[in-house]
């Protein structure tokens, strides 16, 4: 219960403060963020190590934040800075395209133990990804599909050794695929392997400093990508979790594919965790099949694509 508190009021949090941006900007000084680690301190921990890595890199991204979309018991986000993160438009430093967010589905690891193929798992990423394109607040915005081409996508597995550390820039958003559950574990610790259905994780633009930038001074830090992984485990008959398969329109106990990748792509666009109450697509703990926004989701939505492109 602690945890799920917890996840509640981050979201509260998140969602006020997104809301508050909305009519005025948030009173801090321009160009300053403020480091207020929340969540398990160490997965907070691990994420420093990781962004220490990546300064070493050369790179100037850093991980911001990771939100596990759960069964049963929820899990605390966790988030370095107080401030939260927005897409800028026409963001050169991720190869934008023009106004638009792109994405992309990994297909080189998109079946599932449960049996279903790469091409019904890739349908229902786009199934729920037209649905937040049909929400009304994201008229301005066009999300565009990309291509895969074959090469790596991503880089967060691969601090875990999951996978090679890919091309971060092939698109804004990557949905990763479905990934063994000992990468839930690693990620989430002890006991993720069996609750988190997946998550998201949002990395940002940092200067040499790893200070985040804030290049449209509009008070958030910049996004600069956002990865979704999916956890393998679900109906992988050699484990405790066979009676909860991933399926296409499955209900309760069954996971639907097309319903969490409708909460995990609403991560990629902004949103936070709320509630319950009340019910919503972005509540943290898995509910059954959920295909349409709920008025919050609506709300979220609007607050933070009503003024794009900025
Ligand atoms: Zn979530």
């Amino acid at each position: 219960m602690a945890n799920c508190r917890l996840t509640l009021l981050t979201g509260i949090v998140a969602l006020s403060l997104a809301l508050y941006g909305c009519g005025q900007s948030p009173s801090v000084p321009e160009g300053v963020f403020t480091r207020a680690a929340a969540g398990d301190p160490s997965i907070l921990a691990r994420m420093e190590q990781i962004n220490q890595t990546l300064a070493g890199m050369g790179l100037n991204i850093a991980a911001e934040e990771i939100d596990f979309f759960t069964i049963g018991q929820g899990r605390p986000s966790n988030r370095i800075h107080q401030q939260p993160f927005r897409w800028v438009g026409n963001d050169l430093r991720r190869l934008a395209q023009g106004d638009g967010i792109t994405y992309l589905v990994d297909q080189s690891d998109g079946k599932t133990a449960s049996g279903l193929r790469n091409a019904q798992t890739e349908a229902a990423i786009d199934r729920a990804t037209g649905t937040w394109q049909a929400e009304d607040c994201l008229k301005k915005l066009d999300i565009v599909k990309r291509a895969d081409t074959g090469a790596d996508p991503d880089i967060f597995d691969s601090f875990f050794g999951f996978g090679r550390f890919g091309n971060p820039f092939l698109a804004d958003i990557v949905n990763a695929g479905w990934l063994p559950r000992a990468f839930f574990e690693a990620v989430g610790g002890p006991g993720g392997g069996r609750g988190i259905l997946a998550f998201s994780v949002t990395f940002i633009f940092v200067d040499d400093d790893g200070v985040p930038t804030d290049i449209n001074g509009d008070n958030y830090l910049d996004t600069a990508l956002n990865e979704v992984y999916y956890n393998d485990t679900f109906g992988d008959r050699k484990g405790d979790r066979a009676g909860n398969p991933w399926g296409i329109n499955i209900p309760l106990p069954g996971i639907d594919v097309e319903t969490v990748a409708l909460h995990e792509n609403g991560h990629s666009l902004g949103l936070g965790h709320f509630g319950p109450p009340p019910d919503a697509v972005m509540n943290p703990v898995y509910a059954g099949i959920r295909h349409s926004p709920l008025p919050d989701d609506h709300a979220g939505m609007c607050a933070v694509w009503e003024s794009w492109p900025k």
